[in-house]
């Protein structure tokens, strides 16, 4: 039989090399259920699937701010039950804090945070009566550590590692896993479609110059992570299948292979100063800005 897999936010990115991987596996081993908010952008899957795995790769609507919408989709799994559920559907929000608005935040919250407890709960009851399962969210360096001008992107981020930590001790009794996959940067739409303040934006007329200077060094910090290193989205796909193919699969995997040595500072140095001060130097310094 086999493995069940449903993955939310399909239409790019990692949900989209995820699927594609899964969906080609040469001992056709995954039945996967691609899920995407707007299925008007189901084209660029289908190119990368090139019509190949018609028996491997189903397209659902789901959008995981809708229950509704997550709810048909479960309806429409034939083989009514998911083996591993895939939570990986998010946004980005970039800009100085005072200058977002409460629907702005609250959309961040409601995509990254309800959308990803929403999801798991339409799929628990099933999978705790199976008595087996995986649940694997597409984690954020930015839930472990702050970073500046990405507050509400953050707190979304680390409010998902705290529900799943939460799950995890309860699910182990159900043996259902569940496995954060933590990434840094890496090369999808995602710099694209989140929403972010450009300088020159009217929404900073209002801020103040040594906000919007740090911003615009933040911006470069941001521009040269990415250009110099951001990983590829296959890169991603080999952690998340190092997790699904695991026996006892780990509660956080880090996609760069180790634990980013800022966010080790965090443990060594639980008062928080450290960390507070070497992420300042790192992004606002003119001295680190030259390192890649
Ligand atoms: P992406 O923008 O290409 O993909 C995100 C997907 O989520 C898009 O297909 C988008 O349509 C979908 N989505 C947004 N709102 C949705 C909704 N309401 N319902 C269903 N789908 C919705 O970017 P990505 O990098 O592939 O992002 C995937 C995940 O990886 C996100 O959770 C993101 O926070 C996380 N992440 C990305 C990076 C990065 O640098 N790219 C770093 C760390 C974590």
């Amino acid at each position: 039989d086999k493995k069940v897999v449903l993955i939310t936010g399909c239409s790019s990115g990692i949900g989209l090399s995820l699927a594609v991987r899964l969906a080609s596996d040469p001992k056709k081993t995954y039945k996967v259920y691609a899920t995407m908010r707007n299925l008007t952008k189901k084209e660029r899957l289908l190119d990368c699937i090139k019509g190949l795995h018609q028996d491997t790769l189903d397209i659902l609507q789901m959008d995981v701010t809708d229950r509704t919408s997550i709810l048909n989709a479960r309806d429409k799994i034939v083989e009514k039950r998911v083996d591993i559920l895939v939570c990986n559907a998010g946004v980005g929000l970039m800009g100085p804090l005072e200058v977002q608005s409460m629907d702005v935040m609250r959309q961040i919250l409601d995509v990254n945070l309800l959308g990803t407890i929403q999801t798991i709960q339409a799929f628990l009851p099933d999978m705790k009566a199976q008595g087996e399962g995986r649940i694997l969210v597409t984690g954020s360096t930015g839930g472990l550590h702050g970073l500046p001008f990405n507050e509400v992107y953050c707190a979304s981020k680390f409010a998902v590692e705290g529900a799943c930590e939460s799950l995890a001790v309860l699910l182990k009794h159900f043996n259902i896993h569940v496995s954060l996959i933590e990434c840094g940067p890496v090369n999808t739409d995602f710099l694209i479609n989140l929403q972010k303040a450009e300088l020159g934006d009217t929404s900073l007329q209002n801020v103040d110059p040594q906000t919007l200077s740090l911003y615009e060094k933040f911006l470069q910090h941001c521009g040269s992570v990415f250009q110099n290193a951001a990983q590829d989205t296959e890169d991603i796909v080999k952690v998340f299948l190092d997790a699904i193919q695991s026996p006892s699969p780990a509660f956080r995997y880090f996609t760069s292979g180790f634990v980013p040595p800022l966010t080790e500072l965090k443990l060594t140095h639980p008062d928080g100063l450290q960390y507070i001060s070497a992420m300042s130097d790192h992004i606002f310094s003119d001295n680190e800005q030259q390192r890649p």
